[in-house]
């Protein structure tokens, strides 16, 4: 089929090189997708650094799953997609006919599978392969540009879950944000639009006045704290300091996800949406006592089912929510490796997104 440009990784850590592959070859159910525009995401660094086999992740050699993109061709038994649609493709990729795809749960899929762990199907390169084509390529509508698509591809559309669905906030309700990475950013902004009071917590002054840029009403910088005292701070600038309706843990320590849920009100919802790190190794100890006194409940959140793009996408191709702001970066395919070190020391502030790739 030819050759294309493809960033490749040989082991945890080691350097992304940009090496000639061959184009992917599709099956009768897969679409190939002409690259646009690809991020490079948290759980690209995660998996770079060997995180996650607690849960069975591994690396793979080409990475990538924040994509827009353009179909270039379709095989035999596909129905909706058709070449030339420009399209976003879910990191939670779905088969369409188990319980929970029928059910619209498509990011609980019981054969949920991960671009990057597919043969050609990682987007950090000029193509990919999109499987279950019907089900896993979603159309942009008119005013989602292939640079939206990819800035919404993961961080974004995983906090839409986290704040919209998951969260189920609703306006005039408090909402604390801890952890102003990808996800946060994009929690504060689509809590904030969806009519919430918006406080954001993190430990860099300069995350958090783009917080205010993006609607926060409140910053707490938490540098310094345990999650308990960060919980008091945040309370204290609640109304009666009873601490808020909603709070979304968006990176996945300790001191955060205890800080979220320790800011709670009584009654109060914790959305969890930060996987751990290698200090946690998949554990915190929680408050147990307190999650029962106060009927506390938490939820996680995992990615966005294809069945909630549509009010996502709405909302973007309406101008009320702009994912496109938090691009803070575009790269070439060659400067991947310089990102991924940037991502040690979160030297990156917003999405850093490929669009050349050489
Ligand atoms: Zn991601
Ligand atoms: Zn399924």
């Amino acid at each position: 089929m030819g050759m294309m440009n493809a960033s490749v990784l040989s082991g945890v850590r080691s350097l992304a090189r940009v090496e000639q592959v061959e184009i992917p070859e599709i099956g009768a159910e897969d679409a190939l997708i002409k690259v646009v525009a690809s991020g490079i995401c948290r759980s690209d660094w995660h998996l770079w650094n060997g995180d996650w086999a607690w849960f069975d992740q591994k690396l793979f050699p080409t990475l990538g799953h924040e994509i827009g993109g353009i179909v270039e061709a379709v095989g035999a038994n596909v129905k909706n997609i058709k070449p030339g649609m420009r399209v976003t493709i879910p990191f939670n990729l779905a088969c369409g006919s188990c319980p929970y795809c029928r059910k619209g749960r498509q990011n609980l899929c019981d054969n949920q599978m991960v671009p990057h762990s597919l043969p050609g199907s990682g987007g950090w390169a000029e193509y990919m392969r999109a499987p279950n084509a019907d089900m896993n390529c979603i159309p942009l509508p008119e005013g989602v540009d292939e640079m939206a698509a990819a800035a919404l591809g993961c961080r974004f559309m995983t906090a839409w879950r986290a704040v919209q669905s998951q969260g189920a906030v609703r306006g005039g309700e408090t909402v604390a944000i801890f952890g102003c990475g990808g996800v946060g950013q994009a929690a504060v902004e689509i809590a904030s639009v969806l009519g919430a009071r918006v406080i954001a917590v993190d430990v860099d002054d300069r995350k958090l006045a783009k917080m205010k840029e993006l609607g926060a009403d409140a910053v707490v910088n938490s540098g310094g704290m345990s999650g308990e005292e960060a919980a008091q701070k945040v309370k204290a600038i609640t109304d009666g300091n009873c601490g808020v309706d909603l709070a979304v843990d968006a990176l996945g320590i300790r001191n955060t996800m205890i800080g979220a849920l320790m800011s709670l009100r009584k009654g109060g919802r914790l959305s969890q949406v930060g996987l751990t790190s290698q200090a946690e190794q998949g554990k915190v100890s929680l408050p147990t006592d307190l999650i029962v006194v106060n009927e506390w409940e938490i939820r996680g959140s995992l990615g966005n089912p294809q069945s909630g793009y549509h009010d996502l996408l709405a909302m973007v191709a309406r101008g009320k929510l702009n994912p496109t702001r938090l691009v803070s970066e575009e790269v070439k395919l060659s400067d991947v490796s310089r990102v991924l070190d940037d991502m040690d020391n979160f030297r990156t502030n917003g999405y850093v997104i490929i669009t050349d790739f050489t």
